[in-house]
């Protein structure tokens, strides 16, 4: 959406998550989608206590490189399949687990603002992972999600541009919007003529007109949509986000989708993340400054979400002079997103005041938040890998469904981020799933015949003669 003097601002995916091996990355450049070279703006960080003292930025270093190895340490059950101390099986238990051995090094006065660092840094991991807390996320999987090299990259044109090149060659009346899908069945017969058969019979010199043609079944797919448009196929590629599956995938499918397939959904974590932008009339902060850290008490979780909610937004960066977005995770994006639009902005704004320790902080003069889990065609923003699941529940989500054992190409296939073994929660994910799924179609029912053209050998009697 077009806010702050026309300039693109993303309500989801913003950023190309790598470079090397990143086919959207790829398309975007190949497209003249990207500029080569990214300007990379020198990050000021300003970070404060809730009395609006600002922490000095050695500690911050500190804690950050000790924060990295704790991370690092999650990720490495997953390639070394080393065992976690008994009942440690989420993320945040390990890593709080570290945190509480790092600071006995400290006197009690000094580990209290490095705890407040430890939780702001483990805050904002909720909003990578996609998750309500990281006590949710399964340690031993933590690492399976793959971190292509290269950073993050922006397009210019915001993340719609991309759409261009990968719709150019589909006839404008072949994309239908608007088309809530109600139902997938999956499983209906019908009698079609063998033409293949048929053929052969007449090829052959008989009687046509005395055979009837051979019956065969051949499966389609039916596909009703809430405005009651009925669309038959022979295959449907199935790619509607972890969230809609976990509300809908059972009554969406006829026949159900099997138990397995159903199990793995539950399994998976599909979190809600959102983004607040706060627009202003005019610059008010530091122009050097280029993000405002909140670093919390903690949390008494004990008290209602309504007065606690915002304590979950960890910081705002700026993006223009008069542009600002925070993040927010899980319960509190939830309690969030019931509010209006107005209430969002006061709170925020007595964030700042509170933070910056500055009560001429202006209000927004405009405000927008996302709404990912009240929005029915997601109920969520991206897939992590909850304690209990596994990628193996990715696996199992993305294999398609045969009508038929007997039939070579299966009636339907399934994309999407939550389909990537190691990509999920990213474009990249996505689109890679929804290629594969492509090609498997693709491929002819009847594999080529194998030809051997090797040179002089093209003429086998003129070899026997000569020899
Ligand atoms: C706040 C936020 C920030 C993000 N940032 C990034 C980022 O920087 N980089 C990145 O790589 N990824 C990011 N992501 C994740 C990225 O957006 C997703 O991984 C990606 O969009 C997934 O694509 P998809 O095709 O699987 O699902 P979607 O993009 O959600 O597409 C699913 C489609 O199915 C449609 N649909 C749902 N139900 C039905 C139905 N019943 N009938 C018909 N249609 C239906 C939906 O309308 C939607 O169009 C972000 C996500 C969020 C929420």
């Amino acid at each position: 959406m077009k806010i702050n003097n026309g300039r693109k601002m993303e309500l989801g995916a913003n950023w190309i998550h790598g470079v090397l091996g990143n086919p959207i990355y790829e398309l975007a450049s190949a497209n003249g989608l990207v500029d080569i070279i990214q300007e990379n703006k020198p990050h000021n960080v300003f970070a404060a206590l809730p009395d609006g003292k600002r922490v000095s930025f050695s500690i911050l270093q500190e804690i950050y490189d000790a924060y990295f190895w704790f991370f690092k340490r999650c990720e490495e059950y997953f390639l070394c399949k080393y065992l976690p101390p008994d009942g440690i099986d989420g993320v945040g238990q390990h890593i709080n687990l570290e945190i509480s051995l790092y600071l006995q090094q400290y006197p009690p006065h000094e580990r209290d603002v490095r705890h407040k660092i430890f939780n702001y840094l483990l805050n904002r991991e909720t909003c990578i992972s996609g998750c309500n807390s990281m006590d949710e996320i399964d340690l031993m999987e933590i690492g399976s999600y793959t971190e292509l090299p290269g950073g993050n990259i922006q397009l210019p044109g915001g993340y719609s541009s991309i759409l261009g090149p990968l719709t150019k060659n589909l006839p404008a009346d072949k994309i239908l919007k608007g088309h809530i899908v109600n139902k997938i069945r999956w499983r209906i017969a019908s009698e079609v003529n063998d033409l293949a058969n048929e053929e052969s019979v007449n090829g052959e010199g008989s009687d046509s007109q005395n055979q009837s043609p051979a019956r065969k079944q051949k499966n389609f797919v039916e596909v009703e949509c809430e405005n009651g448009k009925l669309f038959r196929a022979d295959h449907v590629i199935c790619t509607v986000p972890l969230g809609v599956l976990k509300e809908k995938g059972r009554e969406l499918f006829e026949p159900p989708l099997p138990d397995y397939k159903l199990d793995s959904i539950n399994r998976l974590c599909f979190g809600v993340v959102d983004k607040i932008y706060l627009e202003y009339e005019r610059p008010f902060l530091n122009p050097e400054m280029t993000e405002i850290i909140f670093l919390w008490d903690e949390i008494d979780r004990t008290k209602p979400l309504s007065e606690r909610w915002f304590k979950k937004i960890y910081s705002f960066t700026k993006l223009t002079e008069t542009l600002l977005i925070g993040w927010i995770s899980g319960e509190e994006a939830k309690y969030m997103e019931s509010l209006s639009f107005d209430v969002v902005s006061e709170q925020c704004t007595k964030i700042l005041r509170q933070f910056l320790n500055d009560p001429c902080v202006p209000q927004p003069k405009r405000c927008i938040s996302t709404s990912w889990w009240l929005q029915p065609m997601t109920r969520g923003s991206y897939t992590a890998i909850a304690v209990g699941s596994s990628q193996v529940d990715i696996t199992n989500i993305s294999h398609p469904l045969y009508a038929n054992p007997m039939n070579s190409k299966p009636s339907v296939l399934f994309a999407g981020e939550h389909c990537h073994p190691s990509f999920y929660s990213t474009v990249h994910g996505a689109y890679l799933t929804g290629r594969e799924a492509a090609q498997l179609l693709c491929i002819p029912d009847t594999p080529p015949e194998v030809v051997l053209d090797v040179e002089g050998t093209a003429d086998l009697s003129t070899w026997i003669q000569v020899s």
